[in-house]
């Protein structure tokens, strides 16, 4: 990590160091569950060491530190090449909109639940004709004189199928107020009438679901924010996928790309070496504009359009990485044996890498982004 810490901040260094040095490794799962309850126990092991959300006020199950002790476990996450954060959508994504929008009823109710990943959190905005224009979902929210009655379908929801709660945008205006007529809920997954179905996708995982609401009553209270104001609430949380989930992440692949220079330290040809090379280039530009994210939030300043740079390398050093990797492994990796643990994660999560130029906005958006408002390129 490229930031000078404090003596304070070494101390909670070598604190997450000693947790990170009792990992050992993950071993492989036979199926979904298995991972899921898997990486539930982890999460809960985290929480016990008070490293689960430490950026989140005390109160609400945090320890009122800053971005740079986030960015601090995040690291040493990825350097122990940890199991994966299983509610990362929510403790990354969700919670920063819930603490701007939630009354502190609600966050004292939710909020160190979903740390010790005793609830799991999802995020509902992507329909199967709504996804880049997230401005034309249909799933729509009607009064009623209780509250709400929710009809629609979402899908590509991470983990939905385990969730507690779960939070939706959905249309409260007609069509045509594109962004202003939607409206943010959250509720409680087991409401009558929420039908949740997994999906498996090729890394053999069925890590997200699409969800069908077949006139779901909500509450009043379920309204997040004001009415109509749902974009506002997605912005919070789409801003926190440029911050805290972009450092996370990168984080992540650093640990990879350490076990890249180890399945290569032999390698002698001229071409893949230069691949392994390209990867680390990438991640060290990754690292820096990462350093640079950590810096706005320390100053509590908002991540810019550069946001849409750091997404372009987090895919391209994710697909590097992965794609070397099985260069490195060789035909090997077609017939992977369940014994062969080690080679069977790569190819898992090369398959898995593939998302990575999909989710949180596809590569040709960030382009887009990057054309328009870091270029000033015409629409
Ligand atoms: C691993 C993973 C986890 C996810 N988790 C969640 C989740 O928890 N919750 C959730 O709501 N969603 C989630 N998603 C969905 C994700 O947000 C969408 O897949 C993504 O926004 C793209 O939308 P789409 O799949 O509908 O593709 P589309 O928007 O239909 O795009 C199809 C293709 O057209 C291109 N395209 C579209 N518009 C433009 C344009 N204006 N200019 C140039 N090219 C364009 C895209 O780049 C893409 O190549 C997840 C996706 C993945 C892969």
């Amino acid at each position: 990590m490229r930031l000078r810490l404090s003596d304070q901040q070494e101390a909670f260094r070598a604190e997450v160091q000693a947790f990170t040095s009792g990992l050992t490794p993950e071993p492989r799962h036979e199926s979904t569950d298995d991972q899921f309850k898997f990486l539930v126990t982890f999460e809960q092991h985290l929480n016990d060491a008070g490293l689960a959300a430490v950026a989140w006020p005390t109160e609400y199950g945090g320890r009122g530190l800053g971005p740079v002790e986030y960015a601090i476990v995040c690291d040493e996450l990825g350097r122990a090449r940890a199991p994966e954060v299983i509610n990362f959508v929510g403790i990354d994504v969700i919670a920063p909109a819930l603490l701007v929008y939630a009354d502190p009823e609600q966050l004292a109710a939710w909020l160190p639940r979903m740390a010790s990943a005793d609830e799991i959190w999802c995020q509902m905005f992507s329909e199967p004709d709504a996804g880049s224009d997230l401005t034309s979902l249909r799933t729509r929210a009607e009064r009623t004189p209780q509250g709400w009655r929710i009809n629609g379908q979402k899908v590509w929801s991470t983990w939905a199928q385990y969730a507690t709660w779960g939070l939706l945008l959905a249309r409260t205006g007609t069509q045509e107020e594109r962004h202003r007529g939607i409206s943010a809920f959250v509720f409680d997954m087991a409401t009558p009438g929420i039908e949740v179905r997994s999906l498996q996708t090729m890394t053999g995982s069925a890590e997200f679901a699409e969800i069908f609401f077949d006139n779901v009553e909500l509450p009043e209270g379920a309204l997040m924010g004001e009415l109509g104001h749902g974009w506002d609430v997605a912005q919070v949380m789409l801003t926190a996928e440029r911050g805290p989930y972009a450092i996370r992440r990168s984080a992540v692949l650093r640990g990879a790309l350490t076990g890249l220079h180890q399945l290569g330290a032999n390698n002698t040809d001229p071409l893949t070496r230069q691949r392994i090379a390209e990867a680390t280039i990438a991640m060290e530009l990754l690292d820096l504009r990462i350093a640079d994210v950590v810096t706005t939030l320390e100053r509590n300043e908002q991540v810019g359009p550069d946001s849409a740079l750091i997404k372009l390398l987090l895919g391209q050093v994710e697909q590097t990485i992965f794609s070397v990797a099985l260069e490195l492994i060789g035909p090997r990796a077609m017939a992977a044996e369940p014994e062969d643990a080690g080679t069977e994660a790569w190819v898992e999560r090369y398959l898995y890498s593939r998302a990575s130029t999909i989710y949180g906005g596809t590569q040709q958006i960030q382009r887009n982004l990057v054309g328009e408002r870091i270029l000033g390129l015409p629409r």
